[in-house]
């Protein structure tokens, strides 16, 4: 394991949605209900691919301005568009972020998965599966649905997904 790389995600989306939610499950397994969203919040830590460990910084958005949302988009390679879905206005948002990030990043290249948190409030939800899918086709993501409040193997997985597709990019350049 010589090889030490670095990839830099982004968790955007509007508030609310379960940013920090999934994030912190990821990181650490748990859900633990209430998170702080005052501030962004950097987290590292490492993944082994292929027997190469690459270091993984991860940058938890809270609310700001358009300029940091630029400053964000222009720092990641890797971005994770949360919406809930059970708030239509979150999904609206999500389609704006990614419209935001092709036309900042391209023609780079940049990985980005769609996340559609809080599943498991299908009783109110508003946005279906299918809408999710399409959107993703629509900019080219990684499309999953997931709830940070019950299952941590479905937020694992995405991350995981959409880690080792930045990883090949890299690769590629
Ligand atoms: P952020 O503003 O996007 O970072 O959202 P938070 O992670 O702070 O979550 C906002 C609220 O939604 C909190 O009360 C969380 O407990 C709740 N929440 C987050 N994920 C889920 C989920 O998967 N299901 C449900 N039912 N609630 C969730
Ligand atoms: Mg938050």
């Amino acid at each position: 394991m010589t090889n030490v790389n670095r990839i830099r995600v982004v968790v955007l989306g509007a508030a609310r949605v379960g940013k920090s939610a999934v994030t912190v499950r990821y990181l650490t397994k748990r859900y633990i209900g209430e998170y702080s969203s005052t501030s962004d919040l950097l987290y590292r830590h490492s993944v082994t691919f292929d027997n190469v460990i690459t270091e993984v910084e991860i940058l938890d958005t809270s609310k700001c301005g358009d300029g940091c949302l630029y400053e964000h988009i222009r720092w990641g390679e890797a971005f994770v568009v949360v919406y809930s879905v059970n708030d239509r206005h979150s999904f609206r948002e999500a389609q704006e972020l990614l419209g935001q990030l092709a036309k900042l990043k391209l023609p780079s290249y940049y990985t980005s998965l769609l996340l559609g948190n809080k599943r498991d409030l299908d009783h109110c939800r508003q946005i279906c599966v299918d809408d999710g899918q399409e959107l993703s086709l629509q900019f080219g993501c990684q499309f999953y649905e997931v709830s940070a409040a019950e299952n941590f193997a479905g937020v694992s997985l995405a991350f995981q997904s959409l880690l080792r597709e930045a990883k090949s990019v890299q690769l590629l350049k």
